[in-house]
């Protein structure tokens, strides 16, 4: 999954995800990334979230919309992003050891953070600071 999150010079913000979906998947399967509040969602009021890895999980947890939520109650994005990892590991912590799931965030003040199951979660950063940076993502396992 590519997701990508920006916020311009007014504070809007924006969002995107793509994905190819899972190898070896069944036929119809449809993943998180199509699905606004799992694998994308953006409130313009608070912030936006996008998550990689496998979907089924995501789609469980309604992760980016519970990120989303998370920071409109006062979570960091990567405090956000954590918590909704953490919802995997409560329900299903033997699944959760086998799987990657990562969350990336942006709130309202153009904040981010990410976090992920496992290691291997890296994101890029642009903004007027530097063009391009790789950040590596903070990891639960
Ligand atoms: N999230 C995608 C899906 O479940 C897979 C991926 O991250 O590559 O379809």
């Amino acid at each position: 999954t590519i997701g990508m999150l920006a916020i311009d010079a007014k504070g809007n913000i924006s969002g995107a995800c793509t994905t190819s979906g899972m190898a070896f998947k069944m036929h119809g399967r449809v993943g998180d990334s199509p699905i606004i509040g799992a694998g994308l969602y953006v409130d313009n009021e608070v912030g936006g979230a996008t998550s990689t890895g496998v979907g089924e999980e995501v789609i469980r947890n309604v992760g980016s919309f519970l990120v989303v939520e998370l920071m409109r109650q006062g979570y960091t994005p990567e405090a956000a992003c954590k918590e909704a990892v953490m919802r995997i590991v409560k329900k299903k912590p033997d699944t959760a050891k086998e799987i990657q799931v990562g969350f990336l965030a942006i709130n309202k003040k153009g904040e981010y953070g990410a976090y992920a199951l496992q290691d291997g979660f890296s994101y890029a950063v642009c903004d007027s600071e530097k063009q391009d940076r790789l950040i590596k993502g903070k990891f639960y396992y």
